[in-house]
């Protein structure tokens, strides 16, 4: 057992644009040691992406949804000052990431106007340092003053991750591990768990439906197996509330559900480190949201 004085542990909200980067810094995160994903949306009120663990302490990753969303939506509405509370309840420090090479726009400053206000250890990460153009870092100068802390890194090829670990342990408070891991696949991420699928198959569906079906759809899945042949099976359905959306769903002959099953296998390859099949389907049912 491990001598807790000096020990570190706390949730880290990691927040950033579609496409920042996020998902790429948790791989690398937890390739460097052992972590696991287990979203626990009962317990929490927001899903667990990542458990880092080490030496100096336990970091619990978790997302905040909501917080990059198109407020003219009414349910987005509703979702948007909840991200807000979760910033200043329950999470240690907030992590927010930028993209360089993408120009600010309107949506950013809206999250950064919900971040800056959260009264946690802010820390500014400046992704994709790898790429020197373009750049429109003059446009995300003036954030600077509202964080604790400022660390540039690439998540693509790792580098300064452990200079960002260090700026994260030297903000969380001390404690003892939240999570117990012990019982969990590890190393690496935990892909066996059907919410976690479906997390990521949502997050991809409003990643590509961004503008047009906001807020009326979840994802379910209903089959996850691993086959003889070391691929994983994911049979999964995207629930839309309202008929009128599964054609914007669906796409032309198809090509919007394919694009995001196609991205949601890719990330699951990515962190699970074995192929994946996933078969996906949309549905209609106006009910989904009472199911929450
Ligand atoms: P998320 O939506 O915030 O989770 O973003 P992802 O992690 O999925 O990354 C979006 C895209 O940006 C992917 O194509 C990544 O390969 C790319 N990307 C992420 N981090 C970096 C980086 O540090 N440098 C470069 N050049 N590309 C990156
Ligand atoms: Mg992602």
């Amino acid at each position: 057992m491990q001598d807790q004085q000096g020990h570190k542990a706390g949730v880290v909200a990691l927040i950033g644009r579609p496409n920042a980067g996020k998902s790429t810094l948790l791989n690398n995160i937890l390739k460097q040691k052992v972590a696991i994903t287990s979203p626990k949306p009962q317990t929490t009120r927001f899903s667990i992406q990542a458990v880092y663990e080490e030496e100096r302490g336990q970091i619990i990753f978790v997302d905040t949804p909501g917080i990059f969303s198109q407020v003219k939506d009414p349910l987005a509405r509703k979702i948007n000052p909840r991200a807000e509370e979760t910033l200043n309840h329950g999470v240690d420090a907030v992590v927010y990431v930028i993209d360089h090479t993408r120009e600010r726009e309107h949506e950013e400053n809206k999250a950064f106007g919900i971040v800056r206000k959260a009264r946690v250890p802010k820390i500014l990460v400046i992704n994709k340092t790898d790429v020197d153009e373009p750049t429109h870092r003059i446009q995300y100068k003036f954030m600077e003053e509202e964080f604790d802390a400022i660390v540039e890194i690439s998540a693509l090829t790792g580098k300064n991750i452990p200079g960002l670990l260090d700026a994260i342990f030297s903000v969380l408070p001390e404690g003892k591990a939240q999570i117990d891991t012990a019982h969990l696949t590890q190393p690496g991420l935990n892909i066996d768990s059907k919410m976690f699928v479906a997390e990521i198959i949502r997050e991809k569906a409003f990643l590509f439906l961004r503008s047009e079906v906001p807020y009326t759809l979840t994802a379910v899945v209903d089959e996850l197996t691993k086959r003889d042949n070391g691929t994983l099976y994911v049979k999964a359905r995207i629930l839309t509330s309202d008929e009128r959306y599964k054609p914007m769903i669906i796409g032309k002959g198809g090509t919007m559900i394919k694009e995001i099953s196609m991205a949601a296998r890719k990330e699951l390859e990515t962190a699970g480190d074995k192929k994946v099949f996933m078969e996906l389907t949309v549905e209609v049912d106006p009910h989904w949201m009472d199911y929450l």
